[in-house]
């Protein structure tokens, strides 16, 4: 491990210190039942790649030395643990998205069911518009870990910043984790407030224009000083 610096949200902080902020967004999806088992994985940005979950490791055994160190080429410097699965689409989410440094995947209930129904998140709720559009749209199916499911999230992802991913699960970014894990969360509720109002039989979808106007007050909400 290096002494170099990387940048989490607006903080510039070590790289051990990222590493354990990996394991404890990833401690904190599993606890909060965002994911079951060893499901799900967790990366931020660092120097010019990333920093991932080690692939079917338990969170609670996790040490900062498993995670793994990818570079931008996808290579593995040196000798380390094997990366998550899922590190073509991790990657792939940075390079669509030079605004966001973090990203969390998990299979949480509700998101999981709507994305194995093949079925978005239209704009039902206003909060939708927290993912930075009208709906949270849902993308086609590919076996987890290739290229071709990255594509397809690296599409999803261009101007949101959460997406289902069919038969499979969630994706959610971030300028730091805590907040790519707060958007997670906040994915699985909406995804859980729209199939109970499915089962009512009645949607009352909120307008594109109503939509806009929401996702541009998001701009501004919550931040109450000029850190946030
Ligand atoms: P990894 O343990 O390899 O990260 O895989 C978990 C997963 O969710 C695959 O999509
Ligand atoms: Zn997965």
């Amino acid at each position: 491990m290096t002494g170099v610096t990387g940048v989490t949200g607006v903080k510039r902080v070590s790289e051990k210190a990222l590493r354990k902020e990996v394991i404890a967004t990833a401690l904190s999806m599993s606890r909060s039942g965002l994911t079951a088992g060893r499901s799900g994985n967790v990366s931020c940005r660092f120097e010019d790649g990333m920093l991932i979950t080690p692939s079917g490791k338990r969170y609670e055994e996790t040490e900062p030395e498993d995670i793994v160190f990818v570079a931008a080429d996808g290579s593995v410097p040196k000798a380390q643990a094997k990366p998550s699965s899922e590190w073509h689409f991790h990657l792939a989410a940075y390079h669509a998205r030079p605004d966001r440094s973090a990203v969390v995947h998990t299979h949480s209930t509700h998101a999981t069911v709507l994305a194995c129904a093949h079925k978005p998140i239209p704009a039902f709720h206003y909060m939708v518009a927290v993912a930075g559009g009208k709906d949270i749209p849902c993308v086609p199916y590919a076996t987890f870990g290739t290229e071709e499911l990255a594509r397809h999230v690296a599409a999803g992802l261009k101007d949101r910043d959460a997406c289902l991913m069919a038969n499979h699960g969630q994706i959610a970014l971030g300028k730091s984790l805590s907040y790519a894990l707060e958007l997670a969360i906040e994915v699985e509720v909406l995804a859980e407030q729209y199939y109970k109002v499915m089962s009512t039989g009645a949607e009352h979808l909120l307008s594109d224009d109503e939509m806009r106007k929401v996702v541009e007050k998001f701009k501004s909400y919550g931040k109450n000083t000029e850190l946030d």
